[in-house]
């Protein structure tokens, strides 16, 4: 990053929804040094009082689902409409595996060349508590800016469905039809955290299976579902490419945050992730103040090398590490010592 405009600087640019300032303060939210989350946190703090009307939509699915023909279909329409679409993604694997599933550029073309939608891909970050924080700061930026639909993408593997759940108002679960154990092709966790379900790709020859596979979803989600829990999720088809059934899905979109809002949930909701945010901060603070500290830094090369060398096992291994931090957080002076 080029020296860094102040606060103030960017926030007026980001309100003014100046694209290049955006993608500049999306930088600024992702990056973890230390200097940044300095001005990272004044600029939230500035952009926060224009936050909070957007609607907030995750979704998920495995690989091949067809999230993304979905988003750029679905992303289109609503800027037809009058919308302006955010789109971010929630990908640890980015960072492990150097290439980030959901990060291709090529991926949604339409949504890529429209001036009022912004696609990021997932933060490279270290873990996923470092990405699942970059993600819900660049919504508040990117709501600042006056994208009144943020969608979330990520991938049906878990820990991160669960994260972008605590993000948003309504999770969206892209299925597809499969013959035979399609119920055991989802994970359980996943289905839980789903407010809408749309068998993907009913279309051509999938047409008839597709409706089974939706038939035997809500047959599955009553039962899972009790009385108290309220209506269980809707489970429509639809086709990415074709846009069949897209209008309807987004309309079990809207039902669901309706009746979240009619009911206070909304806001309770809304509530508790600021809670489950607080100690997502908490945890990526701890990880940085961990991977940060230079008595760590120093030691982990060896003891990793041990660890390699059959020496010492992993739990032996990492108790040595905390220990170290441990130690080194006890010899830390305090403000009034
Ligand atoms: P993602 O990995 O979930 O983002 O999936 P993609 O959007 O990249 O889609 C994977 C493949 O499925 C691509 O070849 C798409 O063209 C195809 N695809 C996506 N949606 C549909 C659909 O509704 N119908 C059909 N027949 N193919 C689709």
């Amino acid at each position: 990053m080029r020296e860094a405009p102040s606060a103030a600087a960017l926030a007026e640019g980001v309100l003014a929804g100046r694209r290049a300032v955006v993608a500049r303060a999306l930088t600024l939210v992702e990056s973890s040094r230390a200097d940044h989350r300095a001005v990272a946190h004044e600029l939230l703090e500035l952009l926060a009082p224009h936050t909070g009307q957007a609607i907030r939509v995750g979704i998920s699915g495995v690989p091949g689902a067809g999230k993304s023909t979905f988003i750029d279909a679905l992303g289109t329409r609503l800027i037809e409409q009058g919308h302006r679409v955010g789109v971010l993604a929630v990908d640890p694997s980015s960072s492990r595996s150097g290439g980030s599933i959901l990060g291709d550029r090529t991926r949604m073309a339409a949504l890529t060349a429209s001036e009022d939608a912004f696609v990021r891909p997932s933060p490279s970050g270290c873990h996923l508590g470092g990405v699942a924080r970059a993600t819900r700061e660049a919504m508040v930026v990117l709501e600042a800016a006056a994208f009144d639909v943020l969608i979330v993408e990520t991938v049906g593997v878990g820990q991160s469905e669960v994260a972008v759940a605590g993000m948003v108002d309504t999770f969206l679960l892209l299925a597809l039809a499969r013959s035979g154990d399609q119920l055991q092709g989802i994970k359980r966790g996943i289905l839980e955290l789903a407010d809408v379900i749309a068998v993907n790709k009913a279309d051509g020859d999938n047409l008839g299976e597709s409706r089974v596979t939706a038939r035997e979803l809500a047959i599955a989600m009553k039962l899972m579902f009790s009385e108290d829990d309220g209506a269980p999720p809707q489970v429509l088809t639809c086709s990415a490419r074709t846009g069949d059934g897209l209008p309807e899905v987004w309309q079990a979109v809207l039902d669901h945050r309706n009746q979240l809002l009619a009911s206070g949930q909304l806001q309770q909701r809304r509530l508790d992730q600021q809670k489950q945010w607080m100690w997502a901060l908490v945890e990526d603070g701890l990880w940085r103040d961990f991977r940060d500290n230079p008595v760590l830094q120093q030691a982990s090369p060896q003891i990793e090398q041990a660890l390699a060398a059959g020496e010492l096992g992993a739990l032996e291994a990492a108790e040595q590490l905390l220990s170290l931090s441990r130690k080194r957080a006890s010899t830390t002076p305090t403000a009034d010592a």
